[in-house]
């Protein structure tokens, strides 16, 4: 896009001054007339009677712009939605793929921005959401192109790119184009970055912006936007969902989609076919293929990056006799970039590539378009036959090259208005390198690697397909598909292992338990049962297996399930996150996007577990509250000493039972002999009355000559042989009071009330008895081991 001629205001003199905004301002007023012409218009738009784009008010700038690039008439969604789009409605666009879905959002943006004068200073006005890398590079480049004449400035925002740089230029950005993942990592992490201003937001592929793998980013990118913008979503494959729409608050957006009553929903001219063959056969026929087809482009699909990966190595080495390209989602950014801009450029050449490449890219000139493996469902079909027959006119052919098993699909695709047929491949003209390729894997050990990876990854994504009608990893001849991938030993595969094993395990004890092979019903009701959409790939493996825990009520241990842990895989391998796998979120959006998988317990796991915890069957165990065993489980447990716990307890307990009767008599007894005394004392009180007549308080009786009672009993005895029982257990209780106090204190730093009498001299009931809290910490002091010594010197003094 032209860059702003910044010359004009950085010259110093008046009249240069002078000079340079006179026809500024000049121009200015005719701009603003012309704004107000266009938009004027706006209303007026009729998009049956426009033939070319001049027939729409638009700017020069962009007219000069599509002029320029042989862009004079417009497509059918670009009549329809670019009217809407200018009056400022929100629009639900479906049209065909290679219909020119990119114009049509991008000429409103032009257009919105230049009758809003848009500024640097204004921030991002327009901001365009791809899923891929790819694709967003193709928008800017496009919008480059068409918006040449525009003075705005545009900013291609994608992962794998250097940023720190793209920070510094965030804030001089007027149309961003960019990839969900980028996008929040500059929302979240830059300060420079706001979106505040925005007036368009377009979602390019918007049912798979909007989808599982990137519903997370996209629900915190749309809440840092403003909720007034106007909204454009595309789509060949349109979203209808209510609940998407509800997402980014379009409640009435304007259905647009040219091609709704179309007999086809594939491009007119997209001749499509498929073909019917066992798995080891596939790499034959592609070879054979390619070999026939030296001078043509095609674009070969397949499941995973490492089938992507080993077939591009393997062919290479093979020498077909055409450039080969290889493009997938763990590459480097730079080699992407690369690819991509190379098979654009050639004309004799063959692609292949993951569904990375399925969306929106407009590969110019593709001949061929080869489904190697069959596609999740019928939009990815759609999306992938897509790259071929683009823009007006254009031609293409499709095949799709389908299992016995995965036929099923073609019912899908018709239902769908997919005119597909099927053709016979002549097993004379298949030319299957297997003795090469043999040797060539024998030689290089890396490619034997990666054909096992190749293998395993397979495998593992038709397994984790949802569709589970169409998609049976039972049904695969493992062996006869590793040898045609030159692997004389197939590799090993522990997720297929267990899942093998476990069904037959399964099916054996379900076998014995009834006498029925419960088993094979619930297998067959897994298999007809309709694929939950939402469910994860977990559920769907439940669903899969049977339920074996049903069947055997009195087995507590649960049947594991899969060690989806154990599998083989690079944390390059977008399979294991399938479609919904966001290539260009930011390392840290992992967790939200990935499960966590319980880990599967084996039943000889399980018994092991239990041996180590000294877990003894068919005993019972009793807990606390708190989850602790109770007492008596420690019955058989013994000191450090050897001391039997639960015997000395018995015997403890026999030996309170004698004591305590003879406490209880001595108790008495010191009951009795006090009240004794007491009467006693109170005789002599009478006695001394009556010697010496009434008494009063001022003017007692001289008893100096009596002895010093505290001389003869001790200062505190008096207090002490008052202790009974009962009043023991009082001063226990208060010596607890104290105790707890003197923590208080340590907090608070402040006496206790207890204290503070003390130290007055005031004497007070139930006071902490000096002895008994002597008694008191004396125990708490013993340790464990002094507390068993004198338990065991008591014992042995027993009989
Ligand atoms: P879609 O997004 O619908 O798949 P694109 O926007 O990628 O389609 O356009 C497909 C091809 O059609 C591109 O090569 C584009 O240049 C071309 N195209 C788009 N609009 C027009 C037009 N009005 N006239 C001629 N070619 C067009
Ligand atoms: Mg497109």
């Amino acid at each position: 896009m032209k860059e702003r001629n910044d010359k004009r205001y950085k010259k110093g003199s008046k009249n240069k001054k002078f000079q340079v905004y006179k026809p500024r301002k000049k121009k200015s007023a005719e701009e603003d007339a012309a704004i107000q012409y266009l938009q004027a218009q706006y209303v007026k738009i009729v998009s049956d009677d426009v033939k070319t784009f001049k027939d729409f008010p638009l700017s020069q700038k962009t007219l000069k712009g599509l002029k320029e690039n042989n862009y004079i008439v417009p497509t059918e969604i670009q009549k329809q939605a670019i009217g809407y789009a200018l009056q400022g409605k929100d629009i639900l666009g479906a049209a065909k793929t290679g219909s020119g879905k990119t114009l049509a959002f991008l000429i409103p943006i032009l257009e919105n921005l230049f009758c809003k004068k848009w500024t640097r200073l204004d921030g991002v006005g327009a901001l365009v959401i791809s899923p891929t890398r790819e694709l967003a590079y193709q928008i800017y480049e496009t919008l480059r192109k068409v918006g040449f004449l525009h003075d705005f400035s545009v900013g291609l925002i994608i992962g794998g790119q250097n940023l720190k740089f793209e920070r510094k230029r965030m804030d001089q950005i007027n149309i961003l184009i960019s990839t969900p993942g980028r996008l929040l990592q500059h929302m979240d992490e830059n300060p420079l970055f706001s979106c505040h201003n925005l007036q368009i937001l377009v979602l390019d592929e918007a049912d798979r912006c909007l989808d599982m793998g990137f519903e997370a980013t996209m629900n915190a990118i749309i809440e840092n936007l403003p909720p007034e913008r106007q909204t454009l979503l595309f789509s060949a494959t349109q979203t209808k969902s209510v609940k998407d729409l509800a997402r980014l608050s379009l409640s009435f957006p304007t259905y647009v989609a040219p091609h709704e009553q179309a007999e086809t929903v594939t491009p007119e001219f997209l001749q499509q076919s498929y073909i019917i063959c066992e798995i080891h056969e596939k790499i034959g026929i592609l070879w054979s293929f390619i070999k026939n087809h030296l001078k043509q482009k095609v674009l070969v699909f397949m499941a995973t990056c490492k089938q992507v990966k080993y077939t591009y190595d393997l062919f290479c080495k093979l020498r077909p006799g055409v450039s080969l390209l290889a493009l997938y989602g763990t590459l480097h950014q730079e080699k992407r970039e690369k690819i991509y801009n190379e098979f654009c450029r050639k004309s004799n050449v063959v692609l292949f590539a993951t569904d990375l490449a399925s969306r929106g890219l407009d590969f110019p000139r593709v001949n061929w378009v080869i489904q190697m493996d069959c596609p999740e469902d019928v939009d990815t079909y759609i999306h992938r036959a897509g790259r071929t027959a683009r823009g007006v006119f254009g031609k293409g052919e499709g095949l799709l090259m389908l299992l016995p098993n995965e036929e099923k699909i073609i019912e899908k695709l018709r239902n769908k208005k997919i005119p597909i047929n099927k053709i016979a491949v002549d097993p004379s003209k298949v030319i299957a390198p297997q003795k090469k390729i043999e040797v060539l894997l024998s030689d290089h050990m890396d490619l034997k690697q990666t054909a096992q990876r190749a293998f395993v990854n397979y495998l593992k994504s038709v397994f984790l397909m949802k569709d589970k009608e169409i998609f049976d990893v039972k049904l695969i001849d493992t062996d006869a598909y590793a040898r045609s991938l030159g692997l004389l030993v197939p590799p090993t595969v522990k997720f297929l292992q267990k899942y093998q094993k476990k069904d037959t395990n399964v099916k054996k004890e379900s076998a014995e338990i009834d006498g029925h092979n419960v088993i094979e019903k619930l297998i067959e009701k897994s298999e007809t049962e309709e694929s939950d959409q939402s469910a994860s790939k977990e559920e769907d493996y439940e669903k899969l297996l049977p339920e074996p825990i049903k069947t055997e009520p009195q087995n507590n241990i649960e049947i594991p399930k899969l060690d989806y842990q154990n599998f083989e895989v690079s944390d390059n391998d977008e399979l294991l996150h399938t479609k919904e796998a966001n290539v260009d979120a930011p390392l840290k959006d992992e967790p939200q996007t990935k499960k966590k998988i319980s880990k599967s317990l084996t039943k000889a796991a399980a018994v092991k577990m239990i041996l180590k915890k000294k877990i003894k069957v068919n005993s019972t165990v009793k807990f606390t509250e708190l989850d602790e065993v109770m007492e008596d489980e420690q019955k058989d447990f013994k000191s450090d000493f050897g001391l039997h716990i639960a015997k000395t307890k018995d015997i403890l307990q026999k030996e309170d039972k004698r004591d305590k009767p003879c406490f209880k008599e001595k108790a008495k007894a010191m009951q009795k002999e006090k009240k004794r005394k007491l009467k006693t004392k109170k005789k002599r009180d009478v006695g001394d009355k009556d010697d010496f007549g009434s008494l009063s308080e001022s003017d007692g009786p001289d008893l100096s000559w009596l002895p010093d009672p505290d001389k003869v009993y001790g200062s505190k005895g008096s207090d002490n042989e008052s202790l009974s029982g009962d009043n023991n257990r009082d001063s226990m209780q208060s010596d607890d009071q104290q105790c707890e106090e003197s923590e208080d204190e340590q907090v608070y730093h402040r006496p206790s009330k207890r204290k503070l009498i003390e130290s007055r001299g005031i004497p007070q009931e139930g006071l902490v008895p000096c002895k008994v809290k002597k008694i008191e910490d004396l125990s708490s002091k013993l340790s464990v081991h002094e507390a068993e010594m004198i338990a065991i010197s008591l014992l042995k003094k027993k009989p």
